[in-house]
């Protein structure tokens, strides 16, 4: 097992890589405040979150954002399943972690197939529960959530009664701002048939249950951590397109942010930072992985949102670019493994 010295220099290192503002979003900003915030590398303390969770435990994940709203509630973007399903995969790996994946009823088939290419077969609650026990298969359960204001603040207490998470995750997944709107990062109110999880995440931190969130804009679950920072230095942060009166910063927070350039990238640090824990290759989230989910993305109508593109470019970065930063990061942590 590495010491914890080497440790601390490899998360930084990951944490540095992932924060390269690429997409000129303000994300730097972003990243400085948390990293003030918390004190430490960001996706070292994912990581250590995640490895806290108790062996045979059960993490509630989220992702998916519906893309184009207005249009229809059909389309997913390509950032978030990818990284969703492989932090559920090293979670499994390492923890033999339930992992319940939550999002739109439109999106479910998308996200499911995304993490059945990450090796996680979807079952229900019960037949996870028989995995669990025997251990004899590598499972997700996809649960759809309520796309309503009442209907999710309603999911959310009986969801936490009923499942009782060790730890919720979130990438990717768009929440509120003090206004009640869920907003683009172009400052558009596209809330139209998206999944009000961000009423269960308020509701897991007010009864202590640790939550980790990624994100990359400003207007994600867990940005409620920096909001100030995101009315400074984000695009829209100050003052929407959509008359609201509000920004776009969401209000929901977290224990643990971990900002990226590119959710996914976050996603991918935090499974190389878990590996790094370990000394277990499994954990990695490798480039020929990250090939796989790209490729099954497309295949499963994901769009690239920059472009506004069914294609393997993630937020408009090129499908090498994610090839690449899976590769930086197995090689940044290879010393631990
Ligand atoms: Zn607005």
């Amino acid at each position: 097992m590495a010491d914890q010295d080497l440790i601390i220099r490899l998360d930084n290192r990951l944490d540095q890589l992932v924060n390269i503002d690429m997409g000129e979003r303000g994300v730097e900003h972003l990243y400085k405040a948390a990293r003030a915030l918390q004190g430490g590398s960001l996706v070292g303390a994912a990581a250590d979150a995640l490895m806290a969770v108790p062996e045979g435990g059960t993490v509630i994940l989220t992702t998916g954002s519906v893309s184009r709203a207005w249009i229809t509630p059909d389309l997913g973007e390509n950032d978030g399943p990818s990284g969703a399903a492989a932090i559920a995969r090293a979670l499994v790996m390492a923890r033999n972690a339930t992992c319940v994946m939550l999002c739109e009823d439109t999106l479910l088939d998308a996200i499911r197939n995304t993490c059945q290419a990450a090796g996680l077969f979807p079952v229900t609650l019960e037949q996870a529960a028989i995995a669990r026990e025997d251990k004899s298969l590598a499972t997700i359960v996809m649960l759809p959530y309520a796309t309503d204001d009442e209907g999710g603040k309603a999911q959310a207490l009986q969801m936490l009664d009923e499942i009782k998470p060790d730890l919720l995750f979130s990438t990717e997944r768009v929440g509120r701002n003090e206004h009640g709107v869920y907003h683009s990062m172009r400052g558009i109110d596209y809330g139209m048939g998206r999944a009000r999880v961000d009423f269960l995440f308020d509701e897991a931190l007010e009864r202590g249950i640790p939550v980790v969130a990624v994100g990359d804009g400003g207007n994600e679950i867990g940005m409620g951590k920096v909001a100030s920072h995101v009315k400074d230095f984000v695009p829209y942060g100050d003052q929407c397109q959509c008359g609201c009166g509000g920004g776009i910063g969401a209000v929901t927070g977290c224990d643990v942010l971990v900002t990226a350039a590119c959710s996914n990238w976050g996603c991918t640090a935090i499974a190389a930072a878990m590996a790094a824990r370990t000394g277990n290759a499994k954990l990695l989230h490798t480039p020929d992985r990250e090939a796989l989910l790209l490729d099954t993305m497309v295949a499963n109508g994901l769009i690239n949102s920059t472009h506004g593109v069914v294609d393997d470019s993630v937020d408009g970065f090129p499908r090498d670019s994610h090839l690449g930063v899976a590769e930086l990061c197995r090689t940044i942590v290879s010393r631990a493994l």
